[in-house]
């Protein structure tokens, strides 16, 4: 069976982030440890720019919106008030067989990039099941791929099971794993380990935070979590900066940082880390009770609404849109197009039991479709919850309305991880393209965005061995970095650094050469050669414009 191309693609992108110094495995000199990144010279780059251009787009361009910077390490009592200590936890199970822990949610997708669960699927097919070609398996490559799978521990008697049940596993490749791995004919099927076909035990609830004491005593008591969000941050300074920036409702707060979860098995690359880094918004807004008595009615959607223009007599549920839109805006603007996202509104059994709608915005991975941001109203919970627990109010006294009340949330929370694996995989390209000499090879490209670009402009003197240009291309280099950061490449031949600087994300390029130092007649004085990494065409520019061009695409 041939490798998906989604495989290939992800190992190809994977390998260009190891060789090109965006994302190294921590610790990789020890091994390696599971569920934690590092960010290489060009991937944290990439990752600041992601950064910024959130924060700005989230605080210095609006006015309804301030930040905070809160530690990792808070009271435990914060986390008892948001439910996670009792709640936070994933379903987890463990092979009996090879004793490999496995989020039992995850079970299914795992098995669709498991090596023994790919092989055999090779013999299942919507006209039935090969038997042939099953006992063949069980007998020969299962025992590589697959060891604890009871099909291949016990060949000749699980066959006969199959065979007793073929039409249904013949329906179902769910139900033909499951009858492969069970070895007593008595009582349910199991579930296969995606590692090597054992049984798993029934889920129980694993608690995601990390643990640790703070000060010496190291007792019970002094047990506090690493945060697995950022947002409780924000939600018990709330009252502090309400009173301390000249904010009212409806404003927001926003955070960008660390959060740690001990996923049960951290997989897909970098996406589910136990490290990672967060970007969330708390929204407030007044409740629908006050906006009703405030402004005579709660505006509902219609033709009419311009979800881009907040207005008074708007409830969650026009907050909650407008949050949407924002939000998708704000991707595209980076680069991420429209039909590389979805938009997936929770269904009601799938929401928590505070939120009253969650929309999720997903990303087309190569591995798979799934979630970048969630977008959630949570009503008052959190803030209520809070001030039960602290029994300090969390209440906002409203001039306009003349009532209390404590409000609501609409909180975007995004990953920056997430979204710089999203980012990569967008960009990533190979293609086919003649070089100097008019022979085929594949250029490697990673059509970043030049906002994000973790290099804004190459620049290169033609020659390394000419003074004039050398000292021309070092000029701009120092006019053009205080501004942005760019990159001084004077080594080999100029395809081969036009190639290094695409492979990169690069957006353009720029090439000192004697028509800048005017060997060719004054007219060509004083401008270079600018090529563009994505149509490799080149134009002349003056020195003088460089800058002004450069700085409108990266705004
Ligand atoms: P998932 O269902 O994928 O575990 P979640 O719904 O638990 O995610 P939230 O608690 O809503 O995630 O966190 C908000 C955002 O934080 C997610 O949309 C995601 O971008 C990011 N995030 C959450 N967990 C991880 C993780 N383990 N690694 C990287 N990013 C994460």
């Amino acid at each position: 069976m041939s490798i998906p191309s989604s495989v290939t693609r992800m190992e190809k992108i994977v390998s260009l982030c190891k060789r090109r110094g965006f994302i190294f495995q921590s610790s990789e000199i020890y091994g390696g440890l599971n569920g934690f990144w590092d960010y290489g010279p060009l991937g944290a780059e990439l990752k600041r720019n992601v950064k910024d251009l959130w924060w700005k787009s989230m605080t210095r361009l609006r006015d309804d919106i301030v930040g905070l910077e809160a530690t990792i390490i808070m009271h435990p009592k914060i986390w008892q008030a948001s439910g996670h200590v009792d709640t936070f936890s994933d379903p987890m199970s463990t092979c009996r067989a090879c004793k490999k822990l496995v989020r039992s949610d995850q079970v299914w997708e795992m098995l669709e990039t498991s090596p023994w669960a790919d092989s055999i699927r090779a013999t299942h097919s919507d006209a039935g099941i090969d038997r042939e070609a099953l006992a063949k398996w069980a007998k020969g490559k299962g025992a590589r791929v697959a060891p604890s799978l009871a099909l291949v521990k016990d060949p000749d008697a699980i066959l006969a099971r199959i065979a007793e049940r073929l039409e249904e596993a013949a329906a179902s490749v769910q139900t033909l794993f499951r009858l492969a791995c069970t070895a007593s004919a008595e009582g349910p099927l199991s579930i296969p380990c995606p590692h090597c076909g054992g049984e798993l035990t029934e889920p129980r609830p694993f608690n995601l935070m990390f643990k640790t004491y703070v000060g010496p005593a190291a007792t019970e008591e002094d047990i506090a979590y690493l945060r697995p969000e950022t947002a409780q941050a924000i939600f018990v300074q709330f009252k502090n900066v309400l009173e301390t920036s000249r904010v009212k409702v409806p404003f927001g707060i926003c955070q960008i940082g660390k959060a740690f979860r001990n996923e049960v098995t951290p997989r897909n690359f970098t996406f589910r880390s136990r490290e990672f880094e967060q970007m969330e918004l708390e929204f407030f807004i007044k409740p629908d009770e006050v906006v009703q008595n405030q402004t005579g009615s709660v505006a509902q959607l219609s033709t009419e609404t311009l979800l881009s223009d907040p207005q008074p007599n708007w409830g969650w549920e026009l907050w909650h849109k407008y949050w949407v839109e924002e939000r998708f805006r704000w991707y595209e603007s980076i680069g991420l197009k429209r039909s590389s996202l979805e938009e997936y509104w929770q269904k009601p059994d799938e929401l928590a039991h505070y939120a009253r709608a969650t929309v999720d915005i997903l990303y087309k991975f190569p591995f798979g479709t799934q979630e970048l941001e969630g977008i959630a109203a949570r009503g008052n919970f959190d803030l209520t919850q809070h001030q039960q627990h602290s029994g300090k109010s969390m209440e906002v006294f409203d001039q306009e309305a003349n009532t209390k009340y404590v409000p609501h949330v609409i909180e975007p929370s995004a990953g920056v991880d997430r979204l710089i694996l999203a980012l990569i995989c967008e960009a990533f390209e190979e293609e086919e393209v003649a070089d100097d000499k008019g022979q085929k090879e594949v250029r490697t490209v990673l059509r970043f965005h030049p906002r994000v670009a973790p290099i804004k402009a190459g620049i290169f003197p033609l020659l390394k061995n000419k003074p004039e240009l050398v000292k021309k291309a070092l000029e701009i280099r120092d006019a053009l970095r205080p501004h942005m950061n760019v990159f001084y490449d004077d080594g080999g031949a100029i395809g081969r650094r036009y190639r290094r600087q695409d492979e990169a994300g690069t957006p353009y390029c720029i090439t000192v050469d004697f028509d800048t130092i005017g060997e060719n007649g004054p007219e060509k004085l004083d401008t270079v050669t600018l090529r563009h990494r994505d149509t490799m065409t080149q134009e002349r520019i003056r020195i003088a414009d460089l800058h002004a061009f450069l700085s409108s695409q990266i705004q």
